[in-house]
């Protein structure tokens, strides 16, 4: 298959609907990946969380260091010179199986569904990779629930300064997951008249919910 050959991700509502169902119950996402492996070599900090036993057994322990901000027993794993995860062996994850939770989760499809760049030289395989989805947008309602999406995420970021302080991540993915868990919001118009400041209330509170 060419690099540059478009992938079907089928229709948006279904795949919507199945993100935020994994993402409530920090389930695992079915990507079609393909022989595509660029988010494990696009230099990611891998975050394993404390009751993740089984893949912090399968990792050597000198690959993991404490993570910054996060309770102990949070950790990392960071990546080599090329940008690759020290777990990628011959182009495939060693350790697949046992691979941690935010392995299981990534899904890039989160940036062509809401428009969030990716930036940087680091992580020119992922772009690439990214432009190559084309989700189906026929149905009226998924054209709908697709607009919302998008102007979630341009609202996150182009009312970045109205937020207080550490109620927006600072990276693109969770800026994405952030948009896909707050859409709602912005699927009814009534709501495009509504001041900025109560949005940013709305939003904060829309969010917390989501992941209460
Ligand atoms: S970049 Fe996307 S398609 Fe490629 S391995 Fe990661 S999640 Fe799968
Ligand atoms: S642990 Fe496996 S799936 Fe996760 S980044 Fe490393 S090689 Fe990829």
């Amino acid at each position: 298959m060419s690099e540059s050959q478009d992938l079907e991700t089928g229709n948006f509502s279904s795949w919507l609907s199945d993100t935020r169902t994994a993402l409530s119950n920090d389930a695992e996402m079915d990507v079609p990946c393909g022989e595509c492996n660029a988010c494990c070599r696009s230099s990611y900090f891998i975050h394993i969380k404390p009751d993740e036993f089984d893949t912090v057994s399968h990792i050597p322990d000198e690959l993991l260091f404490p993570a910054p901000g996060l309770p102990e027993g949070n950790v990392l794993m960071g990546y080599d010179e090329k940008g690759h995860c020290p777990m990628l062996k011959d182009g495939a994850c060693s350790i697949y199986d046992h691979r941690p939770a935010t392995c299981r989760s990534y899904d890039c499809r989160i940036f062509p569904a809401t428009g969030i760049q990716i930036s940087g030289k680091d992580k020119i395989l992922i772009s690439q990779q990214v432009q190559r989805w084309k989700f189906n947008l026929t149905e009226a309602e998924e054209i709908k629930e697709h607009k919302a999406v998008q102007k979630a995420a341009s609202f996150l970021t182009h009312k970045s300064t109205l937020f207080p302080p550490d109620e927006l991540p600072g990276n693109p993915t969770q800026l994405a997951i952030m948009a896909i868990k707050v859409h709602d919001l912005f699927l009814d118009q009534e709501n495009e008249a509504v001041d900025d400041s109560k949005m940013v209330d709305a939003v904060i509170t829309a969010h917390g919910k989501f992941d209460r």
